[in-house]
């Protein structure tokens, strides 16, 4: 293929969130996979609607996906004078027409430009009624419009600012944008840039329009489905790397039932092409499992770097710390403050017992109580605090009470955690240190006999 130049036209009228960061990413691989450009370009002139802290919000979390852009960053905004040349240029053409609202009406009026001088006119693209506007889109094929259903449209709003219609074609064609990726909300607005394009004599680019996305219950994706927002993805503890694998597979595959697919491999398999017709369901299971494999792959370094900023939010800066819990939670959490509620238990007293817990394991208090105050007075005694000599204690009080050690193992992580699960228990107690150990140990007995002697009849 040609020189490619694709580009991601955002309105910093929200956050950047899923569907236009897939449109982003989609546009990023197709242009690193033919060795293209990835241009970036802010639709800024609903100016009412825009603000520089949105446009703030979508640099941040393309940086933060990696989703890198070249050449210089263009503003729309910036650029009202070339747009308003072109709109001239279509009145003179006689391919566009002022038109002015009177006071009080709602129908807008054409009037000839020596009329125009010194009102408040906006300028209307004229539809030519008798053509028909046909493209082949990369993904959905033959899409055929007929000028007759197409009504004349705005170009130029009274207020000088230009439509988006208008201001679009023509940043395509000075950036040279070559394809047109983005989504398939866009369809119906293609016609009406195609006759922008031929009016002006401008080269067409190639069209693909991406599927929607939708949430699990099938409606179209939307702040109901939990967080939308690139960066609060980040803020609930997902790596980028796991959310831009995840969002490069709604809607595309790469084949093989391939799930987990390294930056590098997505970019030499993307084909637009094989991009589906079909709504992408937003799967958060899917991502959290996901999340939860590239965690994995990283390394505990890594991981104490990327895991510092969610433990600062709950006072937690030692990094000694930290980096003691990573190897206890890092098979089992899904995002990277599951580290920190996982393991809450360590910076905070344990003051309260997991209900369906307590109904499990500390169902007959007296006898857990006994059982427990053995293994405490074990434990007391035991020098080396280490998970295997630990374990070697908690063993052999069970052998010597004649119990499975299980009946020891639940309640004394109960006792320690407030939590029926975790990691590897004696890891755990290993690094919780033998003080805070049997410190619970001797509150749970407490507790428990509390407990029994409520529940024993007079
Ligand atoms: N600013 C438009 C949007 O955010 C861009 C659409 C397009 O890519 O043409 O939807």
């Amino acid at each position: 293929m040609g020189d490619v130049r694709v580009r991601f036209a955002p309105s910093p009228t929200g956050y950047l969130h899923v569907g236009g960061a897939r449109t982003a990413l989609y546009n990023w691989l197709f242009a690193r996979h033919h060795g293209g450009k990835f241009l970036l370009r802010i639709e800024d002139t609903d100016v009412k609607r825009s603000t520089p802290e949105m446009t703030d919000n979508i640099l941040k979390s393309l940086e933060w996906l990696g989703l890198t852009w070249d050449e210089e960053l263009v503003y729309q905004s910036q650029r009202l004078e070339i747009y308003r040349e072109v709109a001239k240029e279509l009145v003179n053409k006689g391919l566009a027409y002022y038109c002015y609202t009177p006071e009080g009406e709602s129908e807008c009026i054409e009037v000839a430009p020596e009329e125009a001088e010194g009102k408040k006119v906006a300028i209307k693209f004229r539809v030519p009624k008798s053509e028909r506007i046909e493209f082949t889109d990369l993904i959905r094929g033959h899409i055929v419009f007929e000028g007759k259903d197409i009504k004349d449209f705005v170009i130029m709003k009274s207020d000088g600012y230009p439509t988006y219609q208008l201001a679009v074609v023509v940043d395509d064609h000075s950036m040279g944008i070559t394809h047109v990726i983005r989504g398939e909300d866009h369809i119906p607005n293609t016609p009406k840039q195609i006759l922008i394009y031929r009016a002006m004599g401008w080269e067409l680019p190639q069209f693909a329009h991406l599927p929607m996305i939708l949430g699990p219950d099938k409606k179209k994706l939307s702040k109901r489905h939990g967080a939308v927002s690139v960066l609060e993805y980040r803020r609930q503890g997902y790596l980028s790397e796991a959310l831009f694998n995840f969002l490069a597979l709604l809607g595309w595959s790469p084949g093989e039932d391939r799930e987990i697919v390294p930056k590098d491999e997505m970019i030499s398999l993307f084909d637009i092409k094989k991009v589906g017709k079909r709504a992408a369901v937003f799967d958060m299971q899917k991502l959290n499992w996901i999340n939860s494999v590239y965690i994995r792959m990283k390394t505990d370094d890594e991981l104490l770097e990327l895991l510092r900023p969610f433990f600062s939010e709950v006072g937690v800066t030692d990094d000694e710390a930290i980096r003691k819990l990573i190897p206890l939670y890092k098979e089992r959490a899904r995002t990277l403050r599951d580290f920190v509620e996982l393991s809450r238990y360590f910076f905070e007293d344990v003051t309260e017992y997991d209900e369906k817990g307590v109904k499990k394991h500390f169902k007959r208090p007296l006898e857990v109580a006994s059982r427990l105050e053995t293994c405490l007075s074990e434990l007391e005694k035991l020098e080396n605090w280490t998970a295997q000599d630990i374990e070697g204690v908690v063993r052999g009080v069970a052998e010597s009470l004649d119990v499975s050690a299980a009946k020891l193992i639940h309640p004394i992580r109960l006792s320690i955690t407030g939590m029926t699960f975790g990691p590897g228990l004696f890891e755990l107690m290993e690094a919780l240190g033998k003080e805070t150990v049997l410190n619970r140990l001797r509150r749970a007995i407490e507790w428990l006999k509390m407990r029994g002697a409520q529940d024993t009849p007079e």
